[in-house]
């Protein structure tokens, strides 16, 4: 009945429910050595127990005998795999009841409402079915109905499991994408691009970072890049390699944090770093949000000497005239736009407007992504400031870029011969 009631809910407001079948492994031999009334108390522990790992409001009942259903609400996956581990745990813990310390174990068997049946009885069915399947794979296991699932929620568990030692097993480090003033042709910046290398392959930030935001950990994370990257940046300073600028990436959830101002002007201290060689990087959904908040936290900011830019211009709201009432310094143009530029297409003059626009707003203008002479062309055409982008260089380690630093200073290159200069790296000959 109340997986029922939870369907009819479930439907009008389309959220996943997850049925949860959970069969105690080896029960019997409990009641037949240890006696009916050991067995019950068992019982009563272990339900006790459940009730603590589900979120309140969610269903546990006993379905009879030594099993046990769950019936869990808006079931996404950062509830999935937060629940399932800890159930596991939790039913495994030594029981002492009468001086015998019991240690029991489950098999659980998990259906997803709609994806594996659309009423209650054909959810429990497979729920059920999927519980065999976990006996059959050496019980004190979950698996899903779906296999797909199975792959997928195993998957992410490892990762997670995995990413929560990432730092501390020094696996997570920065490479840095050098920025090009297309001006002087020199390297006037560098963004720091945070790399994640586990069991010697190096995963991707677009890969775990969603993660490391729903699970909190790009707090930590975050607060490691900062640190590296401006403490890498003053080395460089001290090596007389320039005073470049260093891009960091904030996350939604970092600057959502109420003492970012306090953060990094802790981490400027403790580095030696000038606010005016950091400069942030924002997302525009980011600066919408809590905009009384965003407005006093930039203006903290600010007051360090600390650039904030706007990243991935044109994929979100792009309204310049919403972002001219903050305290921006820098916009950057989204890869997507930058893209089919050279083409004529309707891209190319909508980044020249984007750019002309943004200089009447007194911001420099970034252009991401470029990898072809024909976007560099038109975008110096159209008075755009800086580049990164894998047609001057792809990120490199720390090293290699104090080495590219070290000949950007020896470079004096005229405007005009910028172009040429670009020419001559994409084609050597
Ligand atoms: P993003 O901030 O837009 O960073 C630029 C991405 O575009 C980087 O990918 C960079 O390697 C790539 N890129 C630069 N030039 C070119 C080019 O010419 N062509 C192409 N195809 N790609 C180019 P990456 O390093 O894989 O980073 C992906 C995203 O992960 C970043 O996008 C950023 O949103 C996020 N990220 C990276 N590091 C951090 C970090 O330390 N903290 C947070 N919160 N996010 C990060
Ligand atoms: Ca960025
Ligand atoms: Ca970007």
């Amino acid at each position: 009945d109340r997986l029922q009631q939870t369907l009819i809910a479930g439907k009008c407001d389309s959220y996943p429910v997850m049925v949860v079948f959970i069969d105690l492994d080896h029960f019997k031999v409990i009641n037949s050595s240890l006696g009916h009334s050991v067995g019950d108390r068992l019982l009563q522990t272990i339900a006790q127990r459940l009730k603590s790992c589900v979120p309140a409001g969610d269903t546990v009942a006993r379905h009879g005998g030594d099993e046990f259903v769950l019936v869990i609400d808006h079931a996404n996956e950062a509830t999935i795999s937060l629940i399932l581990p800890r159930l596991l745990e939790s039913i495994s813990e030594t029981v002492t009841l009468d001086g015998n310390e019991i240690n029991i174990n489950c098999s659980v068997g998990l259906s997803l409402y709609p994806i594996d049946g659309s009423d209650a009885d054909i959810l429990i069915r497979h729920a059920d079915a999927a519980m065999h399947l976990a006996k059959e794979q050496g019980r004190n296991n979950y698996q899903f109905y779906t296999q797909e699932l199975n792959l997928k929620i195993s998957g992410r568990l490892a990762m997670e499991s995995n990413l929560r030692h990432a730092l501390k097993r020094n696996e997570i480090f920065l490479h840095y994408q050098p920025k090009v003033d297309l001006k002087t042709g020199r390297i006037v910046g560098a963004e720091a691009l945070i790399r994640w290398k586990h069991e010697g392959t190096v995963i991707s930030p677009a890969e775990f970072i969603p993660l490391a935001e729903e699970i909190g950990l790009i707090v930590p994370i975050g607060e490691w890049v900062l640190r590296t990257a401006c403490a890498q940046n003053k080395a460089w300073q001290q090596s007389q390699l320039g005073t470049i600028s260093m891009s960091v990436n904030l996350s939604g959830r970092q600057f959502k944090e109420k003492n970012l101002a306090n953060l990094i002007s802790h981490v400027l201290q403790d580095t030696g770093l000038e606010g005016r060689f950091l400069d942030l990087e924002l997302t525009e959904s980011m600066v919408m949000q809590n905009v009384e908040s965003t407005m006093a936290t930039m203006r903290e900011l600010k007051q360090m000497g600390v650039s904030l830019s706007i990243d991935d211009f044109g994929t979100g709201y792009s309204s310049l005239s919403y972002l001219r009432r903050f305290p921006i310094d820098v916009l950057k143009i989204d890869q997507s736009f930058v893209r089919d530029i050279g083409d004529a297409s309707e891209n190319a003059t909508r980044a020249s407007s984007i750019i002309s626009l943004a200089h009447t707003l007194k911001l420099k203008v970034v252009a991401e992504g470029v990898e072809t002479m024909a976007q560099l062309h038109h975008l110096q055409l159209s008075h755009c400031d800086e580049i990164p982008g894998y047609l001057f260089h792809r990120p490199v380690s720390a090293e290699d870029m104090g080495q590219m630093l070290k000949l950007s200073k020896t470079l004096p290159i005229r405007q005009e011969e910028v172009f040429d200069s670009f020419e001559k790296k994409v084609n050597p000959a």
